[in-house]
């Protein structure tokens, strides 16, 4: 179909929203401008739909809990995982935490480490962090850390040797930046993500796991942080006019006594989304609770949303493996771009003010991107600065198995306006450094990456693609996937020749 002006608009917003990150200046001593700023004209539809009407004052709808237990997936739990035990109090007015956390760290290396490697991504925003105090388990005094700008070199008090175990104790406050974005404070919400210091993987031969965050013209290109399965223990006390204020999390709380307790296991991170202005919906399937949290003006779009990612749940669950947690967080993100966490996802308020109640918009396109990334980032984890493609081409082509199983009339304008009319270039394999910045890594990555994928489903056949696919999000969950692992999942179910479309899409 040939596009319309009102679809090229469309498509401009959604290169923009389309991507788990992108468009944001993450500099916060440069607040950006007031939301509608941004949202320039050439990112509008030229025919804005309809102000959703006004609902009175939302409470959560919650449909029957269901007695159903999730079915989990039958594979080993790595052991010995590192436990982050975190204990924060804020202050959502003033913008202020207090943080008490408690790394545990087992040497699962044939090394003995004299030193451990942390990074504090908080440390990208001058003045956000200040360490107060810094012992490990026993509460001993460790001095002598340095500071490369979010790594930190910790010397530990003894050697660990191989099997060991020990502990870092830190306290510290944070300033939370103005900043739209998944850390920081915009005008609606404040967002705790990738908040506090944690240890990164530790690979034989290569060492510590720790890139740099990319900026390119102000913009943050992609992810850096490479995370590994960890287990969480959080309590969040909110210090002031606690009983206007809802918390999503990446796991439902419980209450006691004013403090929230959270507890998720096998995760790669813990977030928070914060806000006084939240409206709740919440829907059950299958034993997972959905639960949106939207501002006023997307009340419909919030509950559409549950709904949307009820397919999506039910269909990734059907290609892979059942959704393994107890609840799925979705939150209006007050800035322009998307994002996956582990147990949640932000979704930009521009994404749902232009919900046209039709599987024609970008709420349709976008929801089961960021929910497939609970199996591609978080169950299966990958090199998100180097090998980005192992996430994000696979939530992108997701998106596209979404249209193909419940909308299927709409695939071929899915491919017009989600790919072929960038006509994108680059390969597929390219990491968050690339020259280009977010549009180039985008084409390449995601849309570039999408192709492929469809191309070599077209190769080896539905029955060898999907099996392959499953195949390696079965032996790479609770792992760090590289290309290798992705290649010999697909050769494990099919002799074809990959290599003129190796050639074709890939560098190397
Ligand atoms: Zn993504």
């Amino acid at each position: 179909m040939k596009n319309s002006p009102v679809l090229i608009l469309m498509l401009s917003a959604m290169l923009l929203l389309g991507a788990c990150a992108s468009g944001t200046n993450s500099n916060p001593t440069n607040t950006l401008p007031a939301p509608q700023v941004l949202v320039s004209a050439d990112t509008q539809p030229a025919t804005q739909p309809a102000p959703t009407e006004t609902i009175p004052a939302a409470t959560v709808t919650q449909s029957t809990p269901s007695t159903q237990t999730n079915p989990g997936i039958a594979i080993p739990e790595p052991e010995n995982r590192t436990h982050y035990q975190l204990n924060l109090i804020l202050n959502y007015y003033t913008q202020y935490a207090v943080v008490d956390e408690t790394i545990t760290w087992t040497n699962r290396s044939s090394q003995t480490f004299t030193e451990l490697a942390v990074v504090v991504p908080p440390k990208y925003y001058p003045g956000s962090f200040s360490l107060r105090s810094l012992t490990d388990g026993s509460g001993s005094p460790i001095s002598g850390w340095q500071e490369d700008g979010v790594r930190f070199t910790i010397p530990l008090l003894a050697p660990l040797a191989p099997g060991e175990t020990t502990s870092l104790k830190f306290s510290y406050q944070l300033n939370l930046p103005a900043h739209e974005g998944t850390y920081g404070v915009s005008g609606r919400q404040t967002n705790l993500t990738h908040w506090y210091p944690y240890i990164p993987p530790y690979e034989e031969g290569k060492g510590w796991i720790i890139h740099p965050q990319q900026l390119e013209n102000a913009m943050l290109v992609g992810e850096y942080m490479v995370t590994e399965t960890s287990d969480f223990d959080v309590s969040l006390q909110l210090t002031d006019r606690q009983e206007l204020i809802e918390v999503a999390a990446s796991a439902p709380a419980e209450e006691k006594n004013g403090v929230r307790h959270y507890h998720l296991e096998l995760a790669r991170g813990f977030s928070f989304s914060v806000s006084d202005s939240y409206f709740e919906h919440e829907i059950v399937q299958d034993g997972v609770r959905i639960h949106s949290y939207v501002f006023m003006e997307s009340q419909e779009a919030g509950k559409a949303v549950t709904e949307i990612a009820a397919q999506a749940l039910k269909l990734f669950g059907e290609l892979y493996y059942p959704y393994p947690r107890e609840m799925l967080t979705i939150v209006a993100a007050d800035f322009l771009h998307n994002m996956e966490m582990d147990g949640m996802v932000m979704i930009s308020y521009g994404v749902f003010d232009f919900y046209n109640k039709t599987p024609k918009t970008n709420l349709t396109i976008l929801t089961p991107h960021e929910i497939s990334h609970q199996w591609f980032y978080s169950m299966v984890g990958n090199d998100q600065a180097l090998e980005p493609w192992l996430d994000e081409a696979l939530a992108t082509y997701h998106e596209v198995l979404f249209y193909q199983r419940y909308h299927p009339d709409l695939v071929q304008w899915w491919w017009n306006n989600r790919v072929d009319g960038f006509a994108p270039k680059g390969y597929v394999n390219s990491d968050i450094y690339i020259s280009g910045g977010y549009p180039a890594y985008r084409d390449a990555v995601y849309l570039r990456g999408a192709e492929f994928l469809q191309q070599l489903r077209d190769l080896i056949g539905d029955e060898a693609f999907f099996a392959a696919l499953k195949d390696y999000a079965l032996t790479n969950t609770y792992q760090i996937a590289s290309r290798e692992d992705f290649f010999a999942a697909v050769a494990r179910h099919s002799q074809a020749d990959l290599n003129p479309l190796l050639s074709k899409y890939f560098r190397n």
